[in-house]
């Protein structure tokens, strides 16, 4: 039975042995000892406040669609309830717009595409909330949030202050940021700002996006929108349906000396060259060559059509999702030399 702790002196609503099967993605059925949506800084400061006394381990959760549970969480879940956008900034070509950590993201782009705000339509129909977008520095569709990023707000947990952190101090990369790095668990991201452009500027050199777009007699941001939801949908299994976290693995970079030895068995290994003579590999074409495709065991496997993909078939716990991310990691070390490394957040 789950219990309100109501606590009258500084009215924070706290509950107990929370259920988090509705709050993420891959529909586990664990719970949080203690767990509060805090909606406003004066709440989440009282919480904290509060919270230290009993030193509690403490999680930020957004929506739960990059995290893996693979037990219940015996600390305090804290779920940023920050909301509204507002204009902060109006010039001829550029704005920027604060936007409360709790909106999700997807309504978040569509709403900004409508008004005329234009520069995230390749990130749409990614699933979360707007607070948890730097942390993994979100992308999709040769577009990642760091082109649009201006400035966040967050309390510092180290500090005890309100902080406000730009484009350095983030230091994001690919699927990465301070927050996923040395700055971990320091940081309750509570507003995110943007700076968007008034004028359409399509970004369409990725994969089919073009053709789809052609294909779809699309001119306009929100044609672009459209597109990009159209090919997610045929691509990704929806997690309503099937439990998911998107991308399981990071694409990884391999020096050269390993990437030639794979060429020599696999001529056609798919690559993309960067900086400081490394090679990204696709971890999707690794898992397909591992023999990982498509495979299932018991309640998890990957997606038939991508690899990359984890799912949990139904009644699968996290303990059995991460065993089977172990497997395949295995198999691809053993037979690439390559390491991968998990998108997803383990906790
Ligand atoms: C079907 C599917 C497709 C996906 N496709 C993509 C994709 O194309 N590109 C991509 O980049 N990602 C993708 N993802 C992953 C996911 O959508 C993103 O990582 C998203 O940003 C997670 O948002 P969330 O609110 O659910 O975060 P959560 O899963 O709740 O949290 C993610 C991490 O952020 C931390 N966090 C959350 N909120 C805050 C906050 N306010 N302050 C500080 N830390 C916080 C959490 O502690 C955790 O470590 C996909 C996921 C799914 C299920």
């Amino acid at each position: 039975m789950e219990q309100i702790i109501v606590i009258f002196t500084i009215m924070i609503d706290i509950q107990h042995n929370h259920h988090l099967k509705e709050l993420n993605s891959f529909g586990l059925d664990t719970r949080a000892a203690y767990y509060a949506r805090p909606a406003d800084m004066e709440t989440l400061t009282n919480l904290l406040e509060h919270e230290n006394n009993r030193q509690l381990p403490l999680l930020v959760l957004g929506e739960g669609s990059n995290i893996l549970f693979r037990n219940d969480f015996d600390g305090l879940i804290i779920q940023p309830g920050m909301k509204g956008v507002e204009l902060v900034e109006e010039g001829e070509e550029e704005l920027v717009v604060r936007v409360g950590a709790s909106e999700n993201w997807d309504d978040w782009v569509r709403f900004a595409t409508e008004q005329g705000w234009y520069g995230l339509e390749n990130l749409s129909l990614i699933p979360g909330s707007v607070g948890s977008s730097p942390v993994q520095n979100i992308g999709a569709y040769g577009v990642e949030l760091k082109e649009r990023f201006d400035w966040l707000e967050a309390w510092d947990i180290q500090l005890k202050q309100l902080v406000r952190l730009d484009h350095t101090a983030c230091q994001f990369g690919y699927r990465s940021s301070i927050f996923k790095g040395e700055a971990k668990g320091r940081y309750i991201i509570t507003y995110v700002a943007f700076r968007l452009s008034r004028k359409p500027d399509l970004k369409l050199e990725y994969g089919n996006v073009k053709t789809e777009l052609t294909k779809a007699n699309g001119t306009t941001p929100m044609d672009l929108r459209n597109v990009i939801i159209a090919i997610r949908k045929s691509k990704l299994p929806d997690p309503a349906q099937y439990g998911n976290a998107g991308s399981f693995f990071k694409n990884p970079m391999v020096d050269r000396t390993i990437f030639n030895c794979i060429r020599v068995e696999y001529p056609k290994v798919p690559f993309y060259p960067r900086a400081g003579n490394q090679m990204k590999i696709p971890a999707a074409w690794l898992i397909e060559k591992s023999g990982w495709k498509g495979k299932r065991i018991g309640n998890v496997g990957t997606w038939p059509t991508q690899p990359l993909v984890i799912v949990n078939y139904g009644g699968a716990t996290g303990q059995e999702i991460y065993d089977f991310s172990e497997k395949i990691m295995e198999d691809v070390e053993r037979l690439f030399s390559v390491t991968l490394e998990r998108e997803v957040n383990v906790i």
